[in-house]
């Protein structure tokens, strides 16, 4: 046995899960897969190619044009999002494509399709990967599983902040605006609805900072990895 966990990190959009997951993989050794990158390159991959909801659900063979990879920038120390070859890090979080991807993610056949590659991501172990449904569908039996959530005008206000400083043209009731209705379309939605695990610990980081979650969370993962050590 590697001795290494799956860590689950489910939550809220623009709640802070990537920067830690991506901080508790840095820190563990560990590969950090950004869930949310691939359901928006699908996205991005319908408007760039004019297909729409209805046609993707009655031929779902068209997803298998899709080619999702990460490639490890390291001057960024990060995993940038690739769809066919290209790399559309950046693409995948304009307004374009977060206005549609909570539509394209009520999608059967795109669930599926993606469920099972990041299933075969974490089937050795070590993965941290944070989206919607990694604690309850895609990795049920993960070790640790953080589900965190803050205010909306709390992370809209974050995520404002991150786009202003992209040179991003947005405006903060349009980016509160979003958020609201990708939560309600991501918890009410009848595939694999964003929900808490029954086995998983509450992380509300409306008054944290990003080095005191980071801290908290390791210290649960390192618990969770010295404890099976001693099994
Ligand atoms: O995490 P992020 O906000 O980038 O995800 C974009 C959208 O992708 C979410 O609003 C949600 O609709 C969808 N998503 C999902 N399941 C995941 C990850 C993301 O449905 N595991």
């Amino acid at each position: 046995m590697s001795g290494k966990i799956n860590i689950a990190i489910d939550g809220h959009s623009s709640c802070g899960k990537g920067t830690l997951a991506k901080n508790i993989a840095k820190e563990l050794g560990y590969i950090f897969i950004d869930s949310g990158a691939m359901y928006r390159a699908v996205t991005l991959y319908m408007l760039n190619t004019g297909l729409d909801l209805e046609e993707v659900a009655q031929d779902p063979a068209v997803l298998g044009n899709i080619k999702i990879h990460f490639e490890f920038n390291s001057e960024k120390s990060f995993y940038e999002t690739h769809l066919n070859g290209t790399n559309v890090e950046d693409e995948i979080r304009s307004m374009r494509v977060s206005r549609f991807v909570s539509q394209v993610s009520t999608l059967r056949v795109v669930r599926d399709f993606l469920v099972i590659q990041q299933q075969e991501i974490g089937k050795n172990k070590g993965v941290v990967m944070d989206g919607r449904d990694i604690g309850t569908v895609v990795f049920p039996d993960a070790e640790l599983k953080i589900f965190m959530t803050a205010s909306p005008e709390i992370r809209a206000k974050r995520r404002y902040e991150e786009l202003i400083k992209k040179g991003v043209h947005v405006n903060y009731q349009e980016v509160l605006h979003n958020i609201r209705e990708r939560d309600h379309i991501d918890s009410t939605r009848k595939e694999s609805p964003l929900a808490k695990a029954p086995d998983a610990i509450t992380l509300d980081n409306s008054s944290m900072t990003k080095t005191e979650q980071a801290r908290l969370s390791l210290s649960w993962a390192k618990g969770v990895i010295k404890s099976r050590e001693n099994q």
